[in-house]
């Protein structure tokens, strides 16, 4: 207001800074809002660990086969499941914990415009699923997964109050967009199978599972070669659980 002739920079500083808030809560994987965890942290990695994480179940037309998938390479995942589907299905979420499977926060409603919300719309999305996934499984989540990765600078300061990690993931396999299993495949290890290492964070979805041109759910087709390669490369699947410890709210 004092030098007039700077109005216009000013006001383009602070059209700057807030797309770059913007285009830092559309990019899932950035930093820039406040600790992301994209990769298992360093012991894990010195273990050779590698976590699944599936994302949007659970579904019981295709949770039991994923389960069923697991135990049969001796695998265990980390299901953040939409706490509205899970209190529909109780027995299903008890079941994934009974099975050796970890069961996290990833909202309660997974609203579609969860990342303009207001900070008290935040804490009550997120609050909300901690209460409901609790009270089914008595285990309190301590990871959180925003609805589509997307999220704003408010998040942040309700997830530390909260107790959680904001996790988003090293790849994903588009694999509710994409039905052919193996394009899924190649996001996730790479066009020749090489990228998959130790401390990577893969997501897939159990839920909102896309069908592949033969009417099966693209999951079903790339987990078991998925399980497969990580065989393979010697590594070993931890759930977050095991791999993070808890968020220190001081
Ligand atoms: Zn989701």
């Amino acid at each position: 207001m004092l030098l007039p002739g700077a109005a216009p920079w000013a006001l383009g500083a602070v059209l700057l800074n807030h797309l770059g808030l913007t285009a830092a809560g559309l990019w899932p994987r950035s930093t820039w809002l406040g600790p992301n965890v994209r990769r298992l942290p360093p012991a894990s990695i010195a273990s050779r660990e590698w976590a699944l994480t599936l994302d949007d179940g659970p579904d019981p037309a295709v949770t039991p086969a994923v389960l069923d998938l697991l135990d049969a390479h001796g695998a265990k995942a980390t299901f953040f499941c939409i706490a509205r589907q899970a209190a529909q299905h109780p027995a299903l979420l008890r079941e994934i914990v009974r099975r050796g499977h970890d069961v996290q926060n990833h909202s309660q409603l997974h609203r579609h415009d969860f990342s303009m919300r207001g900070p008290r719309a935040l804490a009550a999305e997120i609050g909300t699923a901690q209460a409901t996934l609790s009270d089914i499984t008595g285990l309190r989540p301590h990871c959180f997964r925003a609805p589509a990765g997307l999220r704003n600078p408010l998040l942040d300061p309700v997830l530390h109050r909260l107790g959680l990690h904001l996790v988003s993931w090293t790849r994903r396999g588009f694999d509710t967009r994409d039905a052919d299993a193996t394009r899924v495949l190649q996001r996730l290890t790479g066009a020749d199978g090489c990228a998959l290492a130790a401390g990577d964070i893969l997501l897939l979805h159990d839920g909102h599972a896309r069908r592949s041109l033969n009417g099966r759910p693209v999951l079903l087709e790339v987990l078991p070669r998925l399980l497969a390669q990580a065989q393979t490369a010697g590594l070993a699947s931890c759930t977050l659980r095991q791999a993070l410890p808890p968020r220190n709210t001081a």
